[in-house]
């Protein structure tokens, strides 16, 4: 997906072997900024990026973990800005999303996308809506488009866009949809007439959300249009399209933070299930070399013994999973070899894995600072983390040579993972395992395999 930002992103990594080493933290700035300007990154943005990147590592103390976190912080942190991410439904059904953006963008194979993730994976019944009544070629593409993926759509030729609309979402109200996407007409540029056009699709359907699609191999264009779109009509979301064919990727990296607004989804192909949700946390372990970890997945499932995993699973469905639980995963995990070699399993990590050295789970910064607090805990606490107060937390953290922070955020993750884990445990096992280690491995979980 980011091959060429990733494989910079792990030669920086790579420059810095020695703590103290400032000159090698330079190297690795100055490697990083070559290739974020030629991926198509914006000036400003890879200056802000570095400078925080650099800033926060010396903070922390150089070296390679320091770096790592760093890297991971600021890209996640430049990812997010304020706004939805994925796909939000209204709280009152239906969803009305508007498409908007350019001609050719891809706004209705998106369309067709959209609904075809929402029909699948979340279960939804959406109706498609053709609004493009500039070129009929339009509206028989939906046609096609819809019949392949066994979606209801409201066309008609004749009408006029703002009437379909209303058709669209009448028939949605009476019929008890759960999603109503509209496909709009383009220009090749921004005009009047367009604009106009669209606002008075906006006045008629009061959208849940703007979507506006572009083009990802326009680059820096993408992002001027995208902002223009926001301040003439509105938008609430990006769909970057193309992806596919960027082989630089920068635009997907400054995009939500210039425009504003967040990067919602990228299409990836042609094809219907080309379409992936932009979740910063995710899309910054693929940029870090994390990728799918699925085969890493199956390897552990492997290893922890039956008795052992039946054990925990019951446990994890009653939202029992305490701490000791935790060592004893930690100790099988260990079973399946260091840290270096798990890595080298995941897809486009294996040159980290070389840099990594001996780098293992037993010595991480992380694991050292939750076993100290493990030890520091009563026997009762290990079993129950529902049982501790602030003072507990107090007590927990000077025992433990932390500070109260650094309580907080493991113990906020160690909930998070726990959550997580009872949400998934009961529906179908593997694939749901898959996303939980995915999500494990990911910024938000516990504990951080990378480090
Ligand atoms: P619209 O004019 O904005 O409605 O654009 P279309 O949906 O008709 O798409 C224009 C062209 O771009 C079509 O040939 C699509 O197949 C193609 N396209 C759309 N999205 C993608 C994508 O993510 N990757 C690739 N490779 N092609 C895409
Ligand atoms: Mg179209």
């Amino acid at each position: 997906m980011f091959d060429t930002l990733t494989e910079s992103f792990k030669n920086a990594i790579g420059k810095i072997r020695f703590h103290d080493d400032e000159k090698a933290l330079s190297r690795a700035i100055d490697e990083l900024k070559k290739s974020l300007l030629k991926s198509d990154v914006h000036h400003k943005i890879v200056k802000t990026l570095l400078a925080n990147i650099e800033a926060k590592t010396k903070h922390l103390g150089v070296g390679k973990d320091n770096f790592l976190k760093a890297l991971q912080e600021e890209i996640n942190t430049l990812l997010t800005v304020s706004g939805k991410q994925g796909f939000v439904f209204a709280s009152k059904p239906p969803t009305v999303v508007l498409m908007t953006g350019l001609q050719g963008s891809g706004k209705t194979t998106t369309t067709g996308k959209l609904a075809y993730f929402l029909k699948e994976q979340k279960k939804k019944k959406v109706l498609i809506v053709a609004a493009d009544l500039q070129r009929l070629a339009a509206v028989e593409q939906l046609r096609q488009i819809t019949a392949n993926i066994g979606v209801e759509l409201v066309a008609d030729e004749s009408a006029k866009p703002v009437d379909i609309v209303k058709l669209g979402l009448e028939k949605a109200n009476k019929d008890l949809y759960d999603v109503v996407l509209i496909d709009t007409a383009g220009r090749l540029a921004i005009d009047d007439e367009l604009m106009d056009e669209l606002f008075e699709v906006k006045k008629i359907s009061n959208p849940d959300e703007i979507f506006y699609v572009a083009d990802a191999m326009t680059g820096q264009d993408a992002i001027k249009t995208a902002e223009t779109f926001k301040e003439k009509i509105g938008i609430s979301g990006v769909i970057l399209t193309k992806f596919d064919g960027d082989s630089r990727g920068g635009v997907a990296l400054g995009l939500s933070h210039q425009v504003g607004v967040p990067l919602r989804f990228i299409g990836m192909g042609e094809k219907m299930p080309d379409l992936e949700q932009f979740l910063p946390d995710r899309i910054t372990n693929r940029l870090l070399g994390a990728g799918d970890i699925e085969t890493l997945a199956e390897k552990t499932v492997a290893a922890i013994d039956a008795k052992q995993a039946k054990k925990f699973s019951q446990k994890i469905k009653k939202g029992k999973f305490g701490f000791n639980d935790f060592l004893e995963q930690v100790e099988s995990v260990k079973k399946l070899g260091s840290m270096k070699s798990l890595v080298g399993m995941i897809p486009g990590m294996s040159g980290i894995a070389k840099q990594m050295g001996d780098m293992d789970l037993e010595n991480s910064g992380e694991l050292k600072m939750i076993k100290a607090m493990i030890s520091s805990m009563t026997p009762k606490e290990r079993e129950d983390p529902e049982l501790l107060t602030n003072s507990r937390k107090r007590r927990i953290a000077s025992g433990a040579g932390l500070d109260q922070m650094q309580v907080n955020r493991v113990l906020k993750q160690f909930g998070n993972a726990a959550k997580m884990a009872k949400q998934l445990s009961g529906k179908n096992g593997m694939k749901q395992m898959q996303d939980m280690m995915r999500q494990m491995q990911g910024g938000g979980g516990f504990p951080n395999l990378r480090k």
